[in-house]
């Protein structure tokens, strides 16, 4: 049986044996926070439950590494909408210790894309496009400084108001214990 399969016959039996009840909320976070982590697979359930967070309790947006690659990307974009459209009136930069991100290399990526068959003169027309890969690709050596530039990539963003906090944490991914890297009700300027 495929995994496609799989789950669409258990998700056929959980609507029909309406397991979704215990799961009923609306689109407004209940605490009003808006969380940018990583997508990382040991935080699915562990991050949630180490900040004794409940289906409806957050917004939470996922990227690779918790970054944010580009000040009008969709990963600001959905911060921005967490705030204005959906009542989130506080932000949490989570990173997280042994990130995949710390260990990307660019050079590496590009090499799997063309062992699958990506043309070599694709990866170069995008790089005489001016489309910077590596740049692209790139992630970070320092998780804490990472999270302190995303925080304030937030913070001085020209659209977000300079009165909700934009607290920078980094959670370790074993242990749930969360390291505070920026307190965003300190840093508020008025
Ligand atoms: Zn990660």
């Amino acid at each position: 049986m495929s995994r496609l399969t799989d789950i669409l016959e258990f998700n056929k039996d959980f609507v029909e044996g309406k397991q979704y009840e215990q799961f009923l909320t609306d689109k407004f976070p209940d605490k009003k926070i808006v969380i940018l982590s990583c997508m990382d697979t040991r935080l699915f359930e562990l991050l949630p439950k180490a900040m004794n967070l409940k289906n409806g309790d957050v917004k939470m947006v996922k990227s690779a590494g918790a970054i944010i690659n580009h000040p009008f990307g969709g990963i600001m974009r959905s911060i921005v909408v967490a705030v204005y459209e959906l009542q989130a009136d506080e932000i949490y930069i989570i990173g997280h210790h042994d990130c995949g991100m710390a260990a990307v290399d660019s050079h590496s990526i590009l090499d799997k894309m063309k062992a699958r068959g990506i043309d070599e003169k694709t990866i170069e027309m995008l790089e005489y496009s001016g489309v910077d890969l590596h740049d692209w690709l790139q992630g970070f050596d320092n998780v804490s400084e990472s999270v302190h530039h995303s925080v304030q990539m937030v913070k001085n963003h020209p659209l977000i108001d300079p009165k909700i906090p934009v607290h920078g944490l980094v959670i370790d991914p074993t242990t749930g214990a969360l390291d505070l890297v920026v307190n965003g009700e300190k840093e508020i300027t008025v």
